[in-house]
């Protein structure tokens, strides 16, 4: 499965490394690092290093791949909750028009967050 990544994309830059970025695991074909505005601590994102806008257009290897590695970065953040996100558009709230899936993990009560 072949890269594609853009010039003229902050994640494809991010993958490249010229943007830096505190990365958390990085396999053949994703790259995961932490969120630089999170909703909460340890909030993750993962991304596909092939650059498609939206989640329909991502080859589905990419996409399989993907997944597996959103549950690693689930489990290694020990979080007993936690939502995976993925916005496609901005009336869907997506921000950065690189695919990606965030890991948001919820604070447990007893840390007085919610
Ligand atoms: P979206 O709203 O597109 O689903 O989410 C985009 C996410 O990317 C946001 O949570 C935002 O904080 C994050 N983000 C945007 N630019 C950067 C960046 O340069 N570095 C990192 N680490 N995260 C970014
Ligand atoms: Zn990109």
């Amino acid at each position: 499965m072949a890269s594609k990544l853009v010039a003229d994309c902050i994640f494809c830059r991010i993958i490249k490394g010229e943007i830096p970025s505190v990365k958390l695991l990085e396999t053949a074909t994703t790259f995961s690092f932490l969120d630089i505005g999170p909703l909460s601590e340890g909030h993750a994102l993962v991304i596909p290093k092939y650059h498609a806008e939206k989640m329909h257009q991502l080859p589905d290897e990419f996409l399989a791949d993907a997944m597996p590695v959103a549950k690693k970065i689930a489990a290694a953040l020990g979080a007993e909750n936690y939502n995976i996100l993925q916005n496609n558009g901005k009336l869907a709230h997506q921000e950065v028009g690189h695919v990606h899936f965030h890991v948001i993990p919820k604070p447990n009560e007893q840390d007085g967050l919610t």
